[in-house]
């Protein structure tokens, strides 16, 4: 089976320069039809570059290494407008704040129209239909009322389901959730998790979530990508990366998520210290400034990302393959 999603050795800069340091290193991840996968790091952890790289929205000077395939195609290699088309009728984002992805002068209901505009089969009257359903269809109990409405009428929540029923009018292979609840409460943020979830089904599609929440990934991924420094640090499914983690900053990471904290290295409930910067990273292991768990040679040998168990990565030196 083809994958939704196929990420090989991907870098990232920001320029054209290749000596200039990468702000994402040697990615490689894959989306299965049917899976959500978890993109999970701290900022300046390079998950945003990579969603970018993933919707086509890096800036004109930015150089991407490796390959990203979208059913097979190389989207990373396409000229612009091919590009622009592919993934306009493939690929949907919700962004963190649906201010980015709504027109704030505009009526719901107009927005909902035009984001059909490649529907060329439906006129304007079956597009303003479809909408006002998917505004049922994610919670919405007065859909005919909230098409009328701007956006900057409604409340976080509802601009988020807004955005969701925007995202979904596309009919997406894949859906692409950048920190989409980081800005509401923790009902509403169960309610949007939920409809995520159900989304996934609707579309028959892939979702790669985005997000700095372990807790999030644990109720709604199945598999992750723990991203340190521009770089996966720690891969596999959910399951067993959360019940045994092997990386020392998925632990700290996990210790930082209440739900877990058994499972984590109790006495790192944060995480001291930042992200190094692209351009001024220590020699070894990128972590070793904030891993518990340093050796002497961790500030000398940097740990590739090797085999740690079926279906898991780990770039760590405790870790041992296995035979
Ligand atoms: Fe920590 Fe060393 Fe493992 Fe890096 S290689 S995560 S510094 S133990
Ligand atoms: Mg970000």
């Amino acid at each position: 089976m083809t994958a939704v999603l196929d990420l090989t050795a991907v870098s990232i800069r920001y320029s054209r320069d290749p000596k200039v340091a990468p702000a994402v290193r040697n990615v490689t991840l894959t989306v299965e039809e049917g899976e959500t996968l978890g993109l999970v790091g701290e900022s300046g952890s390079g998950k945003s570059s990579l969603a970018a790289a993933m919707t086509g929205l890096l800036p004109k000077s930015a150089r991407v290494d490796g390959a990203i395939r979208f059913e097979g195609t190389d989207i990373a290699a396409m000229a612009p407008d091919a590009r622009r088309r592919l993934l306009g009728a493939s690929i949907a984002t919700i962004a963190q704040d649906p201010f980015t992805s709504l027109n704030p002068v505009v009526r719901i209901g107009r927005q909902l129209v035009e984001f059909q505009h490649w529907r060329s089969d439906l006129d304007r009257k079956a597009r303003w239909a479809r909408a006002t359903e998917m505004l049922k269809q994610v919670g919405l109990s007065d859909p005919e009322m909230r098409m009328k409405q701007f956006p900057h009428q409604l409340s976080g929540g509802i601009r988020q389901r807004v955005a969701i029923a925007a995202a979904l009018l596309v009919a997406p292979r894949l859906l692409i959730a950048d920190e989409p609840t980081t800005a509401l409460d923790a009902t509403t943020e169960d309610q949007i998790i939920e409809l995520i979830r159900e989304a996934r089904e609707a579309i028959e599609g892939a979702v790669v979530f985005i997000t700095h929440d372990m807790g999030v990934v644990r109720r709604l991924c199945d598999k992750v990508a723990v991203l340190y420094a521009g770089e996966v640090v720690e891969a596999g499914p959910v399951a067993e990366i959360f019940t045994a983690p092997k990386h020392p900053y998925t632990k700290a990471l996990l210790a930082c998520d209440p739900a877990e904290i058994e499972v984590a290295t109790r006495n790192l409930p944060t995480i001291p210290g930042t992200v190094p910067p692209p351009d001024d990273r220590p020699d070894g292991c990128v972590f070793a400034p904030r891993c518990p768990e340093a050796m002497a040679a961790c500030r000398t040998k940097d740990p590739a990302l090797r085999n740690a168990g079926p279906g898991r990565t780990a770039a760590c030196l405790l870790v041992e393959e296995p035979a």
